[in-house]
């Protein structure tokens, strides 16, 4: 059964809070990956045009049978080639992406790196706009975007992002992004919400928290995210871990534990895994 709840995003469409993650998943891979998501529950999944998987993804999608409104498909606009991103452009690239899912719209498209130092992210978010009102999207947002870039955003265009998919985990909690996100109506995702299964998984503080509620470091820290609002999109090819991670709706985490989780992130601001999106431009 899933048991997923759903975010209303700013536009009203609805959003599945918990959702899978396929970025580093070879595109061969990608189907049965997202298959087994698929079967495990998952009605949400997270690919972009650089993850190279649009295509194994989109077969994946296509064997579930499920019906097209029951899934949730984000893909990302691969702003990286160093080039002009007119309209044709971006229209283009959102082209390619619908003909490798398979798809005649997605949920969600991504802007995806604010990449400041071109000063191109308004322009490409004019056509995002027209992709958002053509409903070959049903929600339009943005990835990696800073608190300046938003405001640029809200200035400079009519449209307000849905979602900022940044990365986000107990080590790098990002507060003061998150409440700029509740000011602005702007859902947060986080992406890397286990913090690559690295580190984080191992602290004491979580593994002891683990056994108490006698659940995995990587049940707690979703936990964490779902209890604070976040959007969450976990990566596993593991089959037992992609069940694993979906199971997180049947505990809570006291306040109190709340708070401890809260507390590793004090002080690490520079606790990023992944790029700085002031300086990241490939
Ligand atoms: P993640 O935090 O989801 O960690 C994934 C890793 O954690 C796995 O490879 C595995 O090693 C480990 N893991 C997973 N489940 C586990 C479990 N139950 N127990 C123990 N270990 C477990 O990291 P991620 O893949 O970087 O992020 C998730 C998704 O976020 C990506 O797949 C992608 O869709 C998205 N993402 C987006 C951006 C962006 O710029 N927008 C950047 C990175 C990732």
């Amino acid at each position: 059964m899933n048991q997923v709840p759903a975010i209303k995003l700013n536009n009203g469409t609805l959003m599945p809070q918990l959702g899978y993650g396929v970025w580093q998943v070879p595109d061969a891979e990608a189907e049965r990956a997202v298959g087994a998501a698929l079967e495990a529950g998952y009605r949400s999944i997270d690919t972009a045009a650089i993850y190279r998987n649009e295509a194994g993804t989109g077969k994946a999608v296509a064997a579930s049978g499920l019906a097209r409104e029951e899934l949730f498909v984000t893909t990302k606009l691969w702003n990286g080639p160093k080039q002009k991103w007119g309209r044709d452009q971006v229209l283009r690239a959102f082209d390619d992406s619908l003909a490798k899912l398979r798809l005649d719209h997605v949920d969600l498209y991504l802007i995806h790196w604010p990449r400041p130092m071109r000063d191109d992210f308004v322009a490409i978010w004019k056509t995002f706009e027209e992709i958002a009102a053509s409903g070959r999207a049903k929600a339009v947002g943005v990835s990696n975007f800073r608190p300046a870039d938003l405001a640029r955003i809200a200035a400079e265009s009519e449209l307000v992002p849905a979602v900022n998919q940044v990365e986000l985990h107990p080590l790098f909690p990002q507060p003061e992004l998150r409440a700029v996100h509740a000011e602005r109506g702007i859902a947060t995702e986080a992406w890397s919400p286990l913090g690559q299964g690295k580190e984080l998984l191992t602290l004491p503080a979580v593994t002891a928290m683990a056994a108490a509620y006698g659940r995995s470091a990587a049940q707690v820290v979703l936990r964490w995210h779902l209890q604070h609002g976040n959007v969450v999109i976990p990566k596993s090819v593991t089959p037992a871990r992609i069940r694993e991670n979906l199971d997180v709706f049947g505990f809570e985490l006291s306040a109190a534990d709340m708070a401890a989780l809260d507390a590793l992130g004090a002080g690490t601001a520079g606790r990023r895994i992944g790029p700085d999106p002031a300086e990241f431009d490939v």
